[in-house]
């Protein structure tokens, strides 16, 4: 490993759960930070999330290592920033497909060492005490949580800031300029910043080009409703995942809940009448509850890259441009910032990246 090169500028594009993330990670070795995001502060796909911190699922072993490690990494930048009023850990119980796909995921759980546990209709009974249909089996998953992604977010801009950072938003990118050979400044539409490093955490927007940059990401975004209640007292203690809707409790008392899980939305239902037929279904599954009442509906568009795998390291082709896009990114998000910047200022490349490189597309 080299030593760390110290006071590098880093110019951070995009300030959702994402590029705060890498931010942080960059400023805590050393480097100067500017995170510039052309909207509101926090992100979108941040915004607009389910926010479940999981390594429950992935398809294959490296990404299962990457989320699982990720886990870890949550729970420390939940300590340093005292994050207990945007996310809780709560543990998962699932139970969205039964029969063979059930068993099976909890063989591929078992054989990955991921702590789970497969829990009978009375052992879920006194787990969720207000569910009315307790399913006959369910896999509970300890050491899940869920966050509120863009308050999460937020956090980590002021922790960015109170150690000297400068976080602008309603600043778009519209460029990055090059000098022997490498990165020396970003355009922005009010003007140009000299800088050292540019990471591009542009989120969902990740196949927009850049003057200046002959490389842009092939995507494949897809959408999904996000809703939000009023509060109402604690309910539920988990991440309910069941085979019509995911929903969970927010520590106002608030539920959230998604459910369009393979991105395609249906032209011919409106967002509101999606919501609230959610909100009837999540009302029939529990009892002894007051009457759910809906307060917000959010269409959002997950960042996924053309293979759906995660994007992150050095842009082919530009010395100095690094890249982090993925779904998922609230589990993935602080420690994906971590490795990033020890790439970036210490020159070590991770082993647990090796599958995930920008050069994929190049
Ligand atoms: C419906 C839904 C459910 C989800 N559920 C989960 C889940 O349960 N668990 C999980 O881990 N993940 C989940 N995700 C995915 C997760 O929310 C995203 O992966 C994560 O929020 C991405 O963060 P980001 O910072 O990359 O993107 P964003 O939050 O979108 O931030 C990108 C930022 O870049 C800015 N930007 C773009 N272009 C420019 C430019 N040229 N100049 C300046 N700024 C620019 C944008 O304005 C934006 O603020 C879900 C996403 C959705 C939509």
């Amino acid at each position: 490993m080299s030593d760390v090169v110290v006071n590098q500028q880093v110019v951070v594009v995009g300030s959702g759960i994402i590029g705060a993330s890498v931010a942080l990670a960059c400023q805590d070795l050393g480097a100067e930070v500017t995170i510039l995001d052309k909207g509101l502060l926090g992100g979108i796909a941040s915004g607009n999330s389910f926010g479940w911190i999981n390594a429950s699922f992935a398809e294959n072993q490296a990404y299962f290592d990457l989320r699982n490690e990720a886990l870890e990494r949550f729970r420390a930048l939940d300590q340093r920033l005292s994050l207990e009023n945007h996310m809780r850990w709560q543990g998962t119980l699932w139970w969205e497909d039964m029969g063979h796909d059930f068993a099976e995921q909890f063989q591929v759980l078992t054989k990955r060492g991921y702590p789970s546990k497969l829990l009978k209709y009375s052992e879920i009974e006194t787990l969720e005490p207000h569910l009315r249909e307790v399913p006959d089996q369910a896999i509970l998953t300890t050491t899940e949580g869920a966050a509120q992604a863009k308050s999460v977010a937020l956090a980590i801009l002021d922790e960015v800031k109170r150690n000297g950072g400068t976080v602008r938003g309603c600043v778009p990118v519209t460029g990055i300029r090059q000098a022997a050979g490498r990165v020396s400044s970003v355009q922005t539409e009010v003007g140009e910043l000299l800088c050292d490093v540019v990471v591009l955490a542009t989120g969902a927007a990740a196949q927009s080009a850049l003057i200046g940059l002959d490389w842009t990401l092939p995507m494949a975004n897809n959408e999904g409703i996000i809703l939000q209640t009023d509060p109402l007292p604690q309910v539920i203690q988990h991440v309910l995942m069941t085979p019509d809707v995911h929903f969970r409790q927010n520590l106002d008392g608030s539920f959230v809940a998604g459910q369009i899980f393979n991105g395609e939305t249906n032209p011919n239902v409106s967002a509101i009448a999606l919501a609230s037929e959610i909100i009837s279904r999540i009302q029939t599954k529990l009892r002894d509850i007051p009457k759910l009442r809906l307060a917000e509906v959010k269409i959002g568009i997950r960042p996924v890259p053309l293979d759906g795998m995660p994007v992150i390291g050095a842009v082919p082709g530009l010395v100095g441009a690094y890249t982090a896009i993925m779904h998922s990114g609230v589990t993935l998000g602080p420690f994906v910032g971590q490795l990033l910047a020890s790439e970036i200022l210490e020159g070590y490349a991770s082993p647990l990246l090796k599958l995930f490189r920008p050069v994929r597309f190049a």
